[in-house]
Protein backbone atom coordinates (compact mmCIF):
# COMPACT_ATOMS: atom_id res chain seq x y z
CA UNK A 1 0.00 0.00 0.00
CA UNK A 2 1.22 3.36 -0.72
CA UNK A 3 2.44 5.53 2.50
CA UNK A 4 3.17 8.76 4.31
CA UNK A 5 4.95 10.20 7.31
CA UNK A 6 4.07 8.98 10.43
CA UNK A 7 4.34 12.74 11.64
CA UNK A 8 6.32 15.87 10.23
CA UNK A 9 10.16 16.46 10.57
CA UNK A 10 11.90 20.03 10.23
CA UNK A 11 15.86 20.79 8.69
CA UNK A 12 17.08 23.79 8.95
CA UNK A 13 19.96 25.02 6.93
CA UNK A 14 21.75 27.03 3.85
CA UNK A 15 21.13 27.13 0.10
CA UNK A 16 23.89 26.17 -1.61
CA UNK A 17 23.33 28.37 -4.39
CA UNK A 18 21.62 31.24 -2.63
CA UNK A 19 23.49 31.21 0.65
CA UNK A 20 20.12 32.35 2.23
CA UNK A 21 18.86 30.10 5.50
CA UNK A 22 16.01 27.16 4.62
CA UNK A 23 13.54 25.66 6.87
CA UNK A 24 11.96 22.89 5.02
CA UNK A 25 8.96 20.32 7.10
CA UNK A 26 7.96 17.03 5.33
CA UNK A 27 4.23 16.77 6.61
CA UNK A 28 2.62 13.74 6.20
CA UNK A 29 -0.16 13.56 3.43
CA UNK A 30 -3.39 11.66 2.01
CA UNK A 31 -3.05 8.74 -0.82
CA UNK A 32 -2.18 9.92 -4.59
CA UNK A 33 -1.19 13.44 -3.31
CA UNK A 34 2.32 12.37 -4.71
CA UNK A 35 5.69 14.88 -3.58
CA UNK A 36 4.32 18.29 -3.52
CA UNK A 37 6.39 21.32 -2.45
CA UNK A 38 4.59 24.55 -1.11
CA UNK A 39 6.52 27.92 -0.65
CA UNK A 40 5.37 29.23 2.69
CA UNK A 41 7.02 32.63 2.66
CA UNK A 42 4.68 33.41 -0.18
CA UNK A 43 0.82 34.20 0.67
CA UNK A 44 -0.86 35.27 -2.53
CA UNK A 45 -1.54 33.28 -5.46
CA UNK A 46 -0.69 29.35 -6.10
CA UNK A 47 2.32 28.34 -4.36
CA UNK A 48 2.25 25.03 -4.70
CA UNK A 49 4.88 23.06 -6.78
CA UNK A 50 4.44 19.46 -7.63
CA UNK A 51 7.05 17.30 -7.66
CA UNK A 52 6.62 16.28 -11.38
CA UNK A 53 9.49 16.31 -14.00
CA UNK A 54 7.45 18.62 -16.37
CA UNK A 55 7.97 21.38 -13.78
CA UNK A 56 11.55 21.30 -14.16
CA UNK A 57 13.05 24.35 -15.75
CA UNK A 58 16.47 24.04 -17.67
CA UNK A 59 19.55 24.56 -15.20
CA UNK A 60 22.48 22.49 -15.61
CA UNK A 61 23.91 22.89 -12.12
CA UNK A 62 20.71 22.16 -9.93
CA UNK A 63 17.06 20.66 -10.39
CA UNK A 64 14.62 23.46 -10.29
CA UNK A 65 10.76 23.34 -10.38
CA UNK A 66 8.56 26.29 -11.34
CA UNK A 67 4.84 26.28 -11.58
CA UNK A 68 2.15 28.22 -14.09
CA UNK A 69 2.76 31.26 -11.47
CA UNK A 70 6.46 31.31 -11.83
CA UNK A 71 7.19 30.21 -8.31
CA UNK A 72 10.05 28.09 -7.98
CA UNK A 73 12.05 25.82 -5.78
CA UNK A 74 15.42 24.99 -6.33
CA UNK A 75 17.96 22.26 -5.22
CA UNK A 76 15.16 19.67 -5.12
CA UNK A 77 17.51 16.51 -6.37
CA UNK A 78 18.67 15.43 -2.81
CA UNK A 79 15.44 15.47 -0.84
CA UNK A 80 13.96 13.72 -3.66
CA UNK A 81 16.48 11.14 -3.74
CA UNK A 82 16.07 10.72 0.51
CA UNK A 83 11.99 10.53 0.02
CA UNK A 84 12.65 7.84 -3.03
CA UNK A 85 14.97 5.84 -1.11
CA UNK A 86 13.15 5.53 1.61
CA UNK A 87 10.04 4.65 -0.19
CA UNK A 88 7.95 7.27 1.05
CA UNK A 89 5.06 8.09 -1.22
CA UNK A 90 3.04 10.85 -0.45
CA UNK A 91 4.84 14.20 1.58
CA UNK A 92 3.92 18.18 1.42
CA UNK A 93 6.98 19.39 1.57
CA UNK A 94 6.56 23.01 3.15
CA UNK A 95 10.04 25.56 2.29
CA UNK A 96 10.44 29.20 3.75
CA UNK A 97 12.26 30.30 0.78
CA UNK A 98 13.10 29.30 -3.15
CA UNK A 99 15.84 26.70 -2.14
CA UNK A 100 15.92 23.70 -0.10
CA UNK A 101 19.12 23.41 2.44
CA UNK A 102 22.30 21.86 1.77
CA UNK A 103 23.10 20.47 4.81
CA UNK A 104 26.41 18.54 4.10
CA UNK A 105 25.53 18.28 0.30
CA UNK A 106 23.99 14.43 0.62
CA UNK A 107 21.10 13.09 1.67
CA UNK A 108 21.65 11.59 4.97
CA UNK A 109 20.45 14.36 7.26
CA UNK A 110 16.93 13.43 5.15
CA UNK A 111 17.40 10.14 5.05
CA UNK A 112 17.91 10.25 8.81
CA UNK A 113 14.74 12.39 9.79
CA UNK A 114 12.49 10.41 7.83
CA UNK A 115 13.12 7.21 9.28
CA UNK A 116 13.42 8.73 12.67
CA UNK A 117 9.35 9.85 11.91
CA UNK A 118 8.35 6.21 10.38
CA UNK A 119 6.22 5.43 8.00
CA UNK A 120 2.00 4.99 8.33
CA UNK A 121 0.34 2.74 5.61
CA UNK A 122 -2.33 4.20 4.01
CA UNK A 123 -5.35 2.57 1.82
CA UNK A 124 -4.80 2.67 -1.51
CA UNK A 125 -2.39 0.70 -3.53
CA UNK A 126 1.23 1.58 -4.80
CA UNK A 127 0.95 2.97 -9.07
CA UNK A 128 3.99 2.41 -10.33
CA UNK A 129 5.63 2.98 -13.57
CA UNK A 130 7.53 0.47 -15.85
CA UNK A 131 9.96 0.82 -18.67
CA UNK A 132 8.41 -1.29 -21.44
CA UNK A 133 11.35 -0.25 -24.38
CA UNK A 134 14.70 1.06 -24.39
CA UNK A 135 15.13 4.99 -24.41
CA UNK A 136 18.23 7.20 -24.95
CA UNK A 137 19.25 10.70 -24.84
CA UNK A 138 22.07 12.20 -25.59
CA UNK A 139 24.08 15.22 -25.12
CA UNK A 140 27.76 16.04 -26.67
CA UNK A 141 29.72 12.78 -24.50
CA UNK A 142 27.13 12.93 -22.08
CA UNK A 143 24.46 10.31 -22.33
CA UNK A 144 21.34 8.58 -20.32
CA UNK A 145 19.18 5.96 -21.08
CA UNK A 146 16.27 3.74 -19.45
CA UNK A 147 15.80 0.05 -20.21
CA UNK A 148 13.43 -2.73 -19.28
CA UNK A 149 13.74 -4.12 -15.70
CA UNK A 150 12.07 -5.60 -12.91
CA UNK A 151 13.23 -3.21 -10.48
CA UNK A 152 15.08 -0.05 -10.18
CA UNK A 153 18.51 -0.43 -11.27
CA UNK A 154 21.04 2.72 -10.97
CA UNK A 155 24.39 2.55 -13.57
CA UNK A 156 26.76 5.72 -13.71
CA UNK A 157 29.66 6.22 -15.60
CA UNK A 158 31.59 9.51 -14.93
CA UNK A 159 34.81 10.64 -16.39
CA UNK A 160 36.91 13.67 -14.54
CA UNK A 161 40.00 15.88 -15.68
CA UNK A 162 40.38 16.51 -11.78
CA UNK A 163 42.85 12.80 -11.41
CA UNK A 164 41.17 12.75 -7.87
CA UNK A 165 37.94 11.62 -10.02
CA UNK A 166 38.91 10.48 -12.96
CA UNK A 167 36.88 7.18 -14.00
CA UNK A 168 34.07 6.23 -11.71
CA UNK A 169 31.61 3.44 -12.43
CA UNK A 170 29.27 1.57 -10.18
CA UNK A 171 25.67 -0.21 -10.72
CA UNK A 172 23.66 -0.55 -7.94
CA UNK A 173 19.88 -2.17 -7.32
CA UNK A 174 17.81 -0.35 -4.97
CA UNK A 175 16.32 -2.66 -3.62
CA UNK A 176 16.34 -3.55 0.17
CA UNK A 177 17.23 0.30 1.51
CA UNK A 178 20.33 -0.57 -0.79
CA UNK A 179 20.01 3.31 -1.42
CA UNK A 180 20.25 4.53 2.39
CA UNK A 181 22.87 2.00 2.86
CA UNK A 182 25.41 2.66 -0.07
CA UNK A 183 24.12 5.70 -1.54
CA UNK A 184 22.61 8.51 0.78
CA UNK A 185 25.43 9.75 2.46
CA UNK A 186 27.56 10.92 -0.59
CA UNK A 187 27.94 14.59 -0.62
CA UNK A 188 27.75 16.59 -3.81
CA UNK A 189 31.02 17.69 -5.23
CA UNK A 190 32.92 19.79 -7.97
CA UNK A 191 36.37 21.47 -9.07
CA UNK A 192 38.05 24.31 -7.87
CA UNK A 193 37.45 25.83 -11.56
CA UNK A 194 34.17 25.03 -11.03
CA UNK A 195 33.65 26.99 -7.54
CA UNK A 196 35.17 30.13 -9.17
CA UNK A 197 33.14 30.05 -12.34
CA UNK A 198 30.01 29.77 -9.82
CA UNK A 199 30.88 32.55 -7.62
CA UNK A 200 31.71 34.41 -10.62
CA UNK A 201 27.97 33.93 -11.74
CA UNK A 202 26.64 34.54 -8.29
CA UNK A 203 26.29 30.89 -7.69
CA UNK A 204 27.14 28.78 -4.63
CA UNK A 205 27.25 31.47 -2.23
CA UNK A 206 26.05 29.01 0.64
CA UNK A 207 28.92 26.78 -0.98
CA UNK A 208 31.68 25.99 2.26
CA UNK A 209 34.25 23.54 0.61
CA UNK A 210 35.14 20.58 2.67
CA UNK A 211 31.62 21.16 4.48
CA UNK A 212 28.57 21.29 2.25
CA UNK A 213 30.73 20.37 -0.63
CA UNK A 214 33.90 18.45 -2.04
CA UNK A 215 35.93 20.24 -3.98
CA UNK A 216 38.95 18.59 -6.08
CA UNK A 217 41.67 20.77 -7.31
CA UNK A 218 43.94 18.32 -9.74
CA UNK A 219 45.23 15.38 -7.02
CA UNK A 220 44.11 17.28 -3.97
CA UNK A 221 40.89 17.41 -2.33
CA UNK A 222 39.01 19.37 0.25
CA UNK A 223 36.77 17.75 1.69
CA UNK A 224 36.67 17.78 5.59
CA UNK A 225 37.79 15.01 7.11
CA UNK A 226 38.40 13.19 4.01
CA UNK A 227 36.06 11.41 1.16
CA UNK A 228 33.58 8.86 3.12
CA UNK A 229 34.22 6.54 0.22
CA UNK A 230 36.44 6.32 -2.21
CA UNK A 231 34.39 6.85 -5.23
CA UNK A 232 32.37 9.29 -3.53
CA UNK A 233 31.63 11.13 -6.81
CA UNK A 234 30.03 8.19 -8.77
CA UNK A 235 27.86 7.40 -6.04
CA UNK A 236 26.91 11.11 -5.49
CA UNK A 237 25.98 10.74 -9.25
CA UNK A 238 23.87 8.03 -8.75
CA UNK A 239 22.11 10.16 -5.85
CA UNK A 240 21.35 12.97 -7.93
CA UNK A 241 20.23 10.45 -10.70
CA UNK A 242 17.43 8.74 -8.01
CA UNK A 243 16.51 11.88 -7.21
CA UNK A 244 15.87 13.35 -10.55
CA UNK A 245 14.14 9.98 -11.45
CA UNK A 246 11.86 10.50 -8.84
CA UNK A 247 9.95 13.14 -10.67
CA UNK A 248 8.62 10.36 -12.90
CA UNK A 249 6.08 10.71 -10.11
CA UNK A 250 5.97 6.95 -9.19
CA UNK A 251 8.72 4.48 -8.45
CA UNK A 252 10.43 3.06 -11.81
CA UNK A 253 10.74 -0.35 -12.03
CA UNK A 254 13.89 0.04 -15.28
CA UNK A 255 17.48 0.39 -15.53
CA UNK A 256 18.94 3.61 -15.95
CA UNK A 257 22.30 4.50 -17.18
CA UNK A 258 24.15 8.02 -16.54
CA UNK A 259 27.15 8.47 -18.65
CA UNK A 260 27.97 11.76 -17.87
CA UNK A 261 25.09 12.43 -17.89
CA UNK A 262 23.63 15.59 -15.32
CA UNK A 263 20.44 16.78 -14.41
CA UNK A 264 19.28 18.15 -16.97
CA UNK A 265 20.20 15.27 -19.16
CA UNK A 266 18.23 12.75 -16.71
CA UNK A 267 15.57 15.38 -16.88
CA UNK A 268 15.60 14.93 -20.92
CA UNK A 269 15.27 11.56 -20.19
CA UNK A 270 11.82 11.62 -18.63
CA UNK A 271 10.68 13.71 -21.40
CA UNK A 272 11.54 11.32 -23.74
CA UNK A 273 10.16 8.32 -22.09
CA UNK A 274 6.89 10.00 -21.16
CA UNK A 275 6.83 11.18 -25.08
CA UNK A 276 7.45 7.95 -26.51
CA UNK A 277 4.23 6.04 -26.89
CA UNK A 278 4.96 2.48 -25.02
CA UNK A 279 7.98 3.25 -23.23
CA UNK A 280 6.55 3.59 -20.05
CA UNK A 281 3.32 1.37 -18.84
CA UNK A 282 1.11 2.71 -15.46
CA UNK A 283 0.86 -0.39 -12.82
CA UNK A 284 -1.04 -1.27 -9.78
CA UNK A 285 1.97 -3.25 -7.34
CA UNK A 286 1.07 -6.49 -5.71
CA UNK A 287 3.10 -7.66 -2.95
CA UNK A 288 6.02 -8.70 -5.36
CA UNK A 289 6.76 -5.65 -6.99
CA UNK A 290 6.30 -3.81 -3.79
CA UNK A 291 8.97 -6.10 -2.52
CA UNK A 292 11.07 -4.88 -4.99
CA UNK A 293 10.38 -0.87 -4.52
CA UNK A 294 13.44 1.27 -2.90
CA UNK A 295 12.85 1.91 0.98
CA UNK A 296 11.29 -1.68 1.37
CA UNK A 297 12.99 -3.52 4.34
CA UNK A 298 15.13 -0.46 5.20
CA UNK A 299 15.98 -0.68 8.58
CA UNK A 300 17.94 1.89 11.11
CA UNK A 301 20.97 0.23 11.44
CA UNK A 302 21.65 0.09 7.99
CA UNK A 303 21.87 4.10 8.15
CA UNK A 304 25.64 5.02 7.62
CA UNK A 305 26.99 6.92 10.45
CA UNK A 306 29.37 10.07 9.10
CA UNK A 307 32.93 8.29 8.46
CA UNK A 308 35.81 8.88 5.78
CA UNK A 309 37.58 6.44 4.21
CA UNK A 310 40.73 8.33 3.05
ZN1 LIG B 1 23.65 16.48 -6.01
Amino acid sequence: MQNTLKAPVTFDGTGLHSGAPARMTLRPAPSNHGIVFKRTDISLGNREIPALWHYVERSPLCTRLVNAAGVSVSTVEHIMAAIAGCGVHNVLVEIDGPEVPILDGSSAEFVRGIMRQGVRRLADSVRALRVMKPVTVENGDARATLLPCDRLKIEFHIDFAERAIGRQTRTLDMRNGAFARELCDSRTFCSRADVEAMHKAGLALGGIPGENAVVFDGAEVQSGGGLRHTDEPVRHKMLDALGDLALAGAPLFGHYIGDRAGHSLTNTLLRAAFDTPGALEEVRCDNVMIARLPGQGLVWDEIPAVRHVA
